[in-house]
């Protein structure tokens, strides 16, 4: 079993040896910065510059993830007109892993406010990988990040509930309506990560023992395997990002999900650790804040313009989607998208 969880800061990601090529777009993504930048143009062309695209690799520490077709690459987009605009395998599912995240973190800002966020968990980043239990110890599981496994597990066990299935209900309810649409587990994942999770468990414990959860350690542990295996595609994924891009409006459902007062606290989390220990990297490249999963998936979101998601298993050094990555980036540029080039 391969454990994410070595000290990676010698090994130059997949990404950041590209930043500097990815800044060369192909006709088509130049042609559309000319026309002022369409979406739908922009998803096309990148899903068909990167298609090809054969590097990195599935992750392999939860097995059923190995098992997934690496070929697979969607791209979903949505504006502020509510059209889908997408391009491939947008209708695959996969487990969307720590995407779901994002997106607990959500629910417990909404029933409980974002200082218990602030309080609780921490929103600096531990600047180490996803499963690092040297931050917890080194912070006495203080700032831990709710997008990296400790602050994870710790968010999941401060939903309310009388239950663990009322908890789960809850959790299961926020990422459908993030969605618009019923989500469900695939048990596969599920029992595949839940037989190989003895490392998220003892971050849980640790957590735990640091009195940064209220809940067993064990129960919130299950709970977070159980929301990182929820069955979601690229669509889903883009509808998840459009809901953030348009201040907590679910654009296919027209539902408000959360208050958009809660929008700015989570995209600054997700600018701040959403790629892991590549955040800068990635937010030097798009300014985008941005969310992966080791499924595969990837959402970004354009505050007001767009939101992405996109599916491609095989992964960087971080546990990011390569071709995820650079997909989102040519539509970043195709768009002018990033926030901190206004003037250049
Ligand atoms: N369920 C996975 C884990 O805890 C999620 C990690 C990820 O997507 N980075 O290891």
């Amino acid at each position: 079993m391969t454990t994410i969880s070595t000290n990676r800061r010698s090994a130059m990601g997949l990404f950041g040896a590209s930043i500097l090529a990815a800044g060369a777009a192909s006709p088509a993504v130049a042609q559309n910065r000319a026309r002022g930048g369409d979406l739908g143009a922009a998803v096309t062309a990148a899903h068909h510059r990167h298609q090809g695209f054969a590097e990195g690799k599935n992750a392999d520490y939860i097995p059923a993830l190995a098992a997934v077709p690496s070929t697979y690459f969607g791209v979903s987009a949505i504006g502020p007109d509510g059209a889908v605009h997408e391009a491939g395998d947008t209708t695959q599912l996969f487990s969307i892993q720590s995407i779901s995240k994002v997106l607990t973190m959500a629910l417990v800002m909404k029933e409980s406010g974002q200082q218990i966020i602030l309080d609780s968990v921490g929103v600096d980043a531990t600047g180490r990988v996803f499963n690092s239990i040297d931050a917890i110890e080194q912070y006495r599981g203080k700032e831990m990040n709710p997008l990296v496994n400790p602050g994870a597990i710790a968010t999941t066990g401060n939903v309310k509930g009388g239950s663990p299935d009322e908890v789960w209900n809850k959790i299961l309810g926020i990422h459908s309506d993030f969605a618009g649409r019923q989500l469900e587990v695939n048990q596969e994942v599920y029992k595949s990560e839940s037989d190989t999770n003895q490392r998220n468990r003892a971050i849980g414990a640790l957590m735990w023992a640091y009195e940064r959860m209220p809940m067993d350690p064990l129960v919130a542990t299950d709970l977070y395997t159980r929301q990182c295996s929820i069955n979601v595609n690229a669509r889903d994924l883009a509808n998840m990002a459009a809901t953030l891009a348009f201040g907590g409006r679910n654009p296919a459902t027209g539902r408000q999900v959360i208050d958009a007062s809660l929008v700015p606290g989570i995209l600054s989390i997700m600018a701040t650790a959403g790629l892991y220990d590549d955040s800068g990297k990635w937010l030097f490249r798009t300014g985008l804040p941005a969310k992966s999963g080791v499924g595969g998936g990837l959402i970004a979101v354009s505050p007001g313009k767009f939101g992405v998601g996109t599916f491609s298993p095989p992964l960087d050094e971080a546990g990011n989607s390569v071709r995820g990555q650079r997909a989102i980036a040519d539509i970043t540029t195709a768009l002018h998208a990033n926030p901190y080039a206004q003037f250049g």
